[in-house]
């Protein structure tokens, strides 16, 4: 089965990834080499006309890994990382791919170059489309300041066993140094480091600056990018990172593009190494109307907003570039410094530096609609975890950082919520019947005060939707809590005074 797998691998390669024959030839030869074949058989498991017509590589990379454990006796995890690199091999070299982009790029425009890496990366199996399509994605709909749900069930489970193994035999190596490096391009993978052989990325200039476009493999909304330094450096938010932003929409206007602040806990996963993330997608902040005007006086091309939003978030507006981005580095540079104790809002203090912003842009037309979302990472005796982070009582739905893509509304939570939904509506059933029993809770105890919520409203035909309503109102007010203005009184004057003591 294996050798006749090859050569539909082959195949697979010339009808969707562009491998010509000479190289086919050429990769089915070390394909053979690698696994100490002697000779290719002259059979096709799949038959030629049906690999011609898949959509997705996923039956070919099922069955390949499935013969390379029966017929070569691979383990699951050395069995993933061959495939990988035969994905690898079959797909156009990055050079190639740079070329045809950028071919592209100059005849049909941004959209369908980055189209073209999108499908590419979809064929080769980099960008698993089939696991991506299992997360369960929803709308609030809200009847104002609507925010998108997702529970995310795309990140694969290994076999424990398989993965210990190769944990106690990776060698310990600082190569490459993180998950976003350039060195990734082509690596094998291990058992600590995911697999990138048949990743492909597209060189950009930002600022004057050598960055990288690549997809991510998890996707969390629509043609979701992740674009990336060079260096390997700390994540860092000044006036170079908005440049870079304006940059990036001036290349790619199809696409938004945002950066995670540079503070843990108001931060994303990954604070090494700087990057941005971007899409196809409007997050639901983007879709928000500006609520009020702010005075500017000297920036006359610029337009400066409170967005309609949960959290303290500026909207600045305009045609010219570098005014955006001149208020903006105004606007960031006051911030950083800027105290108000009244509603606890600290710059610095023993602990370290508290203020940034979390900025995204967008083009529509010719104008950009710069969004810069204001976050303070201070902690204190009530809310040790984040003065301005998720407060504890919503821990059971989401304690992680929330970085750039919750903050502006995609609310991105762990699998195991699928579980412990289904586990909580048996709690409820069994309650119904024969009353509260607090020793049910096992596991869930962190769920309580949902469940009690939820048990005093309980409906069984509509405790699905329930489930998910209470979700919803978590998220909302864990952007509630994000907000360093909150939408009081003594919050809005605040905010107020703040941009109002700046020379826009
Ligand atoms: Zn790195």
């Amino acid at each position: 089965m294996l050798k006749e797998l090859i050569n539909d691998l082959i195949f697979y390669g010339k009808y969707h990834l562009e491998l010509s024959e000479l190289d086919a030839l050429y990769i089915k030869n070390i394909i053979l080499g690698e696994l100490n074949l002697l000779s290719p058989s002259e059979e096709s498991y799949f038959g030629e006309k049906n690999v011609k017509k898949m959509d997705l590589p996923d039956d070919l990379v099922i069955k390949m890994k499935e013969a390379l454990i029966n017929e070569l006796n691979k383990d699951e995890v050395e069995a993933d990382l061959l495939v990988n690199k035969f994905l690898g091999l079959i797909s156009p070299l990055p050079s190639k791919v740079e070329e045809n982009f950028f071919n592209i790029y100059k005849k049909d425009g941004d959209e369908a170059a980055l189209d073209y890496l999108y499908n590419l990366s979809i064929k080769n199996y980099y960008f698993q489309k089939t696991n991506v399509n299992k997360n369960i994605v929803w709308d609030s709909n809200f009847e104002k300041r609507n925010i998108e749900v997702s529970i995310n069930l795309s990140k694969p489970e290994k076999n424990n066993k398989d993965v210990a193994k190769l944990l106690t035999a990776a060698p310990v190596t600082n190569y490459p140094k993180c998950l976003l490096c350039l060195e990734n391009l082509g690596f094998k993978g291990t058992a600590k480091h995911p697999a990138r052989s048949n990743i492909r990325i597209i060189p950009v200039k930002l600022d004057g600056a050598e960055w990288f476009i690549q997809y991510s493999p998890f996707g969390y909304f629509y043609k979701h990018c992740i674009v990336f330094s060079k260096d390997h450096k700390n994540m860092i938010i000044n006036k170079s990172t908005l440049k870079k932003l304006c940059d990036f929409v001036d290349q790619f206007p199809s696409f938004f593009i945002g950066s995670n602040a540079d503070l843990p806990i108001v931060g994303g996963s990954i604070l090494n190494h700087e990057h941005f993330q971007g899409g196809k997608h409007i997050l639901p902040a983007m879709k928000q109307n500006p609520e009020f005007e702010f005075e500017v006086k000297h920036h006359k091309g610029v337009k400066v907003y409170k967005l309609d939003w949960y959290n303290s978030t500026i909207l600045v507006e305009g045609k010219d570039a570098k005014q955006v981005v001149d208020v903006a580095d105004i606007i960031l540079e006051a911030w950083r410094k800027y105290s108000d104790p009244e509603n606890d809002i600290i710059a610095s203090d023993e602990t370290g530096n508290h203020n940034t912003i979390t900025p995204s842009i967008r083009k529509v037309g010719d104008a950009y609609k710069l969004y810069l979302i204001l976050r303070n990472n201070r902690c204190n005796e009530e809310h040790p975890d984040g003065i301005f982070h998720a407060h504890k009582e919503h821990h059971a739905i989401k304690k992680e950082g929330i970085g750039i893509i919750e903050a502006l509304g995609l609310f991105i939570l762990p699998g195991r919520l699928k579980r412990q939904k289904e586990e909580i509506k048996e709690i409820l059933k069994k309650w119904s019947i024969s009353g509260k029993n607090h020793a049910d809770l096992k596991d869930l105890f962190d769920f309580e005060a949902m469940i009690n919520y939820l048990f005093d409203n309980y409906n069984e035909s509509t405790i699905d939707k329930d489930i998910d309503k209470y979700i919803e109102n978590t998220c909302k007010e864990i952007l509630i809590n994000t907000a360093v203005f909150k939408e009081t009184e003594k919050g809005i004057s605040g905010f107020k005074k703040f941009v109002n003591s700046l020379d826009l």
